[in-house]
Parts: C-alpha cells; structure tokens; sequence
C-alpha cells in the first residue's frame, strides 16, 4: 500500500523539514500509550548523531543493500557516502520526493511487500525495523517473502525492542496478560499540522520470540549488539544448509 500525501502526516513533516530546516510537531497517537512525539530533525540525523546499533548495521551491510521505510533518507546518504550500492524504498511519497532532493540516487516508491523478482545481500530494517512487520502473525509470510528477495547467504540487519519494560511494576513483576495478543503488538496513528494519517500496526519484538520464528523458517538470528534502553540489533542470515 502506498500512502496518499493527504494522510501522510510523517512525510509532510520531512518535506517541511527539508523545505525549512524546521518542522512542527510529529504527533503520535496509541491507544497503549500517552501521546507522544517524533522530533522531525532525528530523522535527518547523520552519522555521528545516529546510535551506535545503527552505526554497526551501516557497517554491515554489504553487497547490493535495500534500506526499507527510508524515510528522510538519513542511511541510504551515509551508505552512498561509503560507496557502498543501496536502494532505498519508502511508501510515503513525499519522504522519496525528500529523498530524491538530498540526493539518494536510488529512492522509489514502493511497498516492501510488493517487491518482486528482486535479489539482495543486504535488507535494512532500521528505528524498530521491525514495525512494519505489524504483528508476530504475520512473521512466517514476512519471512516468505525474505526467501525470494534474498541472495544465497544474504542478510537481513534489524533493529528491535523488547518493550516488556513498559508492563513493569513496582515491585519487579510484569503487568502482562498472557491472554492478550503479543504486548509488543501497537497501534499507532500520527499527526503533523492538519494532516492525520489512518491508525497502522506496529511490532515491537523481544529477540528471543524472534529467533524462534527465524530458525522455524530456516534462518539463523544472532544478537549483535544491544542498545542503552532494551533496543537490539539482529542480523538473520539465510542459512546455506536447507
Ligand atoms: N528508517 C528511517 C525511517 C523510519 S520511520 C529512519 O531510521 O529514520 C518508518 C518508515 O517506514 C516510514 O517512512 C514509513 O513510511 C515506512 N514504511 C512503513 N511501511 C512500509 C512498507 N511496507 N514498505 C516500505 N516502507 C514502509
């Protein structure tokens, strides 16, 4: 699904962002949690602004690389900087029109889960990479489609939280209903100015629920590095002996 621009609250945040140097305030809706806010610069940050998770999966990445949901464009620059090979792909039309300004020479208008007849080394996923993949029902289809856009021993390098740090209590024990669905799976809608988008799904995943979804699907997941508030980074490697 590609976003219309008159619900695209994120990208018109980017595109006044680019167009001004400043923006209003990115709004974020949840019916899990308090009102919030995305500061539209954190997404123009560059290299030395950017964690160190993120550093590491630029590091990483090789080959020919896809950084999914771009936005503002921030890695696919710092990758071309390295000379490395990227595209950049994004469902907000105006964060690729951004793109395409700051000069990511390889920014389209797509959906991740409708590529077709493509094959990468290296898949990015990155600022809870894994939201987009909206609830843990839908890892094994995720997980498909990894198969044929992966290259023989490519990579997928994602970052995620383990967010069960939101459902402690005082006392050390988690308000978590083991009924419910996943507590990593949200729902969020944001706003910028007038424009507010449609409320979409988003997954926040703990590594070990990962891994076991992975190796069920014939890949290996390996822990690389761990951020300073529960955030990770993955690397799930098509495995060469199935
Ligand atoms: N990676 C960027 C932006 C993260 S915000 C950064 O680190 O700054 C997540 C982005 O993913 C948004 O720009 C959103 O439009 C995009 N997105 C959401 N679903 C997508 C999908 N199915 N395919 C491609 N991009 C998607």
């Amino acid at each position: 699904m590609i976003l219309v621009k008159e619900k695209d609250p994120m990208g018109r945040a980017i595109a006044d962002f680019q167009k001004n140097g400043v923006a209003g305030r990115l709004r974020v809706f949840s019916p899990q949690f308090e009102e919030d806010e995305i500061p539209v610069e954190t997404l123009f940050r560059e290299w030395d602004e950017m964690p160190a998770i993120e550093q590491k999966a630029l590091q990483m990445a090789e080959g020919r690389i896809l950084d999914v949901g771009a936005g503002a464009g921030c890695h696919a620059l710092v990758l071309q900087d390295m000379k490395k090979e990227v595209e950049a792909i994004d469902i907000s039309p105006l964060s690729v029109e951004t793109m395409q300004e700051r000069g990511v020479e390889h920014a389209m208008l797509k959906d991740f889960f409708d590529i077709k007849g493509e094959k990468y080394d290296t898949i990015l996923m990155l600022m809870n990479g894994s939201g987009i993949i909206g609830s843990v029902d839908r890892l094994p289809d995720f997980f498909a489609h990894l198969d044929a856009l992966l290259n023989e021993g490519g990579r997928l390098i994602m970052d995620s939280s383990d967010i069960r740090y939101v459902f402690e209590e005082d006392d050390g024990s988690f308000a978590i209903n083991l009924d419910d669905s996943y507590y990593g799976e949200l729902e969020y809608q944001m706003q910028y100015k007038r424009v507010k988008g449609n409320p979409f799904p988003w997954l926040y995943i703990d590594f070990a629920t990962l891994q076991g979804y992975a190796e069920e699907a014939g890949y290996e997941a390996e822990m690389v590095a761990e951020g300073e508030h529960y955030d990770y980074l993955t690397c799930i490697t098509k495995s060469k002996n199935r």
